[in-house]
């Protein structure tokens, strides 16, 4: 049998699952909120153009409107100033290779809940692989907080000195690119910085570093709980927007089912 036919067989019979890591694209989710001199991130919108009715008596649909950035989204190179200028960087353009790929899973729960502003360092990556082996090129990293379970205000936790969640350390972001050649990094909050990643050198260090690498984010993911720390693949098509810096999608892990 090939590859693929045995991945049809693994799913039909559940030893391969499928988990869902996105939010539901709801009004109330929480989007990121800058600065007020900045421009802002809009929250998802969706108004009725029929439902059944005499504005189209045989179909329901509606018109939606967000940010690029709302929701369980995807961050192309083109977001950010350092990726400016590189070839292929919307989502657009990206190799739809790039869009599947290995993942690992750095368990971080407990000390974000100890510490809001908790930053994952290299010690802490070392620490991980001494248990869970090297992680693999071209693997997305995803720092499990269970953050995705908070919800309203808790979730962006803004103080008033600006928000408070979890992120990477400037020097474990840069690790992880130039040492470990990861695909991108993702996170269960609302960026892939920390939220007081604004005060750091370079302002937002995860975007800077990333972006500027040509690599990917992934922000507001759900579920990291239900995925192993190594050996599952991603799934993380961006929506194709021309020239779009990022995108909402639905992201999805294939796990298999080891007992
Ligand atoms: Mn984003």
């Amino acid at each position: 049998m090939s590859i693929l036919d045995d991945m049809a067989a693994a799913l039909s019979n559940g030893s391969v699952r499928v988990v869902d890591l996105t939010h539901t694209l709801d009004p109330d989710f929480p989007v990121i909120v800058l600065p007020p001199e900045f421009g802002q991130c809009a929250r998802f919108r969706m108004e009725e153009v029929s439902a059944y009715d005499h504005r189209g008596p045989a179909w329901k649909w509606h018109n939606i409107s967000m940010s690029e950035h709302t929701g369980t989204h995807f961050d192309a190179p083109s977001h950010w100033v350092s990726g400016r200028d590189l070839p292929s960087n919307s989502v657009d353009a990206i190799p739809p290779q790039d869009l599947v790929g290995p993942v690992v899973v750095l368990d971080c729960v407990a000390p974000a809940a100890k510490n809001a502003d908790f930053l994952l360092a290299v010690e802490d990556i070392v620490a991980w692989e001494a248990r869970h082996g090297r992680i693999p090129a071209k693997a997305w990293v995803l720092m499990r907080t269970d953050w995705s379970k908070k919800s309203g205000a808790a979730y962006l936790n803004l103080q008033e000195d600006g928000a408070h969640s979890p992120g990477p350390s400037s020097d474990a972001i840069q690790f992880l690119i130039n040492e470990r050649d990861i695909r991108g990094f993702g996170t269960e909050t609302v960026g892939t910085d920390a939220g007081q990643a604004g005060h750091m050198v370079p302002p937002y260090p995860a975007h800077y570093f990333l972006h500027g690498a040509g690599r990917y984010g992934l922000q507001c993911l759900s579920n990291l709980d239900q995925l192993p720390a190594t050996g599952a693949v991603l799934i993380a098509p961006p929506l194709k927007i021309k020239d779009g810096t990022g995108s909402p999608l639905r992201v999805l892990a294939l796990i298999e089912d080891v007992t």
